[in-house]
């Protein structure tokens, strides 16, 4: 029973040793501060300078709620809803990964790639929480986007959140398995983040993705490659010339990719580290027009 006196200071004491015994014992307080700040619609200094005052009891029942989820090593984004991408706040659920900060690395060279190219067409395959391209739509106010997923409930999400973000009117949201719905359209640039995690990996995985994130958006069969075995040739039909296509890749997953773009005549092959130095990022060009321009040049 919840004493109904619970200060501040009290329950988050109480909070950090229940989630001392939980998943992450590294994050016990913070996740702490940060489910009590939200079950209380406060920032982190309200709680400071409140520590004496009584949680109201609607709000410490909604804590202990949520404690007990985070327990069961929920995630905090699917238990708050909320996730943050690129300095953008996204509406997050279990129908969609939660975004991951290496995931940056991808906008940011999509972003490098698309600067003093006016008005841009972007296409986002296995878009999930819309992350990708909302961000780079943000980003880039001239950009026309197509955003694409199996999933439907996932693509609902995603334009909940490129609303949210003044964004929706330059993104086509388009249920797909990969490029099966989009017809004969052509990019500047492909950006996608798809499943790449090996089956067999499964057992590895931290309780909070294996047991919360959803299964469609993060495991590939053949070592977590197929998904790129699909994409990789089917993207040379949908981009533009000297257009760029940008995937994230697992830890492990660098050369069978490289040899999949170049395989499908995609050159140069470019390598992004993420910040704990992992290749994270495989990019190239289509070599076709280059192809094209140099014979003329030479005759
Ligand atoms: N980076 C995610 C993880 O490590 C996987 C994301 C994906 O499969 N695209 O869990």
């Amino acid at each position: 029973m919840r004493p109904d006196t619970d200060t501040v200071r009290a329950l988050l004491r109480r909070a950090e040793s229940v989630l001392l015994a939980g998943p992450h014992p590294d994050r016990a307080r913070a996740d702490a501060e940060l489910l009590l700040r939200n079950a209380l619609n406060r920032d982190k200094a309200w709680l400071i300078a409140h520590a004496d005052d009584p949680v109201p009891s609607d709000s410490g029942a909604l804590f202990e709620q949520w404690l007990r989820r985070r327990c069961n090593g929920e995630p905090v984004q699917y238990i708050l809803g909320e996730a943050e991408f690129f300095g953008l706040a996204l509406t997050v659920d279990p129908a969609v990964l939660i975004p991951r900060p290496e995931t940056e690395v991808l906008v940011e060279h999509a972003l490098d790639f698309l600067r003093g190219r006016e008005h841009p067409r972007i296409l986002d395959v296995g878009t999930g929480s819309g992350a990708i391209a909302v961000a780079l739509a943000v980003a880039r106010q001239d950009a026309q986007l197509t955003a694409v997923d199996l999933s439907d409930v996932a693509l609902r999400v995603a334009a909940a959140n490129a609303a949210r973000h003044g964004v929706v009117d330059r993104i086509t949201f388009v249920q797909s398995d990969l490029f099966s719905a989009l017809a004969d359209e052509r990019f500047d640039c492909i950006v996608s983040n798809p499943p790449y995690v090996a089956r067999q990996e499964q057992a590895t995985l931290t309780v909070e993705v294996r047991d919360h994130e959803p299964a469609l958006a993060l495991f590939a069969d053949n070592e977590g490659l197929a998904i790129y075995q699909r994409l990789i040739p089917a993207a040379r039909a949908h981009l533009a010339p000297s257009g760029m296509i940008a995937l994230e890749i697992g830890f492990g997953q660098h050369s069978s990719v490289s040899a999949l773009l170049a395989a499908a005549d995609f050159h140069p092959i470019e390598t992004l580290t993420d910040y704990q130095q992992i290749p994270r990022v495989l990019s190239a060009r289509n070599i076709f027009p280059l192809r094209a321009e140099a014979a003329t040049s030479c005759n």
